[in-house]
């Protein structure tokens, strides 16, 4: 069975992703298999969920932008889409 090799999402490494230390077997994303861990930033994956968000800052900073992206959107949506005008007189 060939190595498997897991690249952090966050972390270049020349013209390409830079791969994660493979960690024995532990509980990681609710399952019991290999997982990972990039030495630079600390995000940690498994195989099966890369992209998943972990305990990391880029995680956590990934985390913030899209909450505030929905907050966003949440908060023109509830907006009146013509804003009332003054009465021209
Ligand atoms: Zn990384
Ligand atoms: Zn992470």
């Amino acid at each position: 069975m060939p190595e498997q090799i897991v690249r952090c999402p966050y972390c270049v490494l020349g013209n390409e992703f830079r791969p994660m230390l493979r960690r024995p077997r532990g509980r990681a994303g609710g399952r019991l298999e290999n997982w990972f861990v990039c030495l630079v930033c600390g995000h940690k994956a498994t195989p099966g969920a890369q992209h998943s968000s972990c305990a990391c800052a880029k995680c956590q900073e990934m985390d913030r932008i899209a909450i505030r992206c929905r907050t966003t959107g949440e908060f023109q949506r509830s907006l009146p889409i013509d804003l009332p005008r003054p009465a021209a007189h």
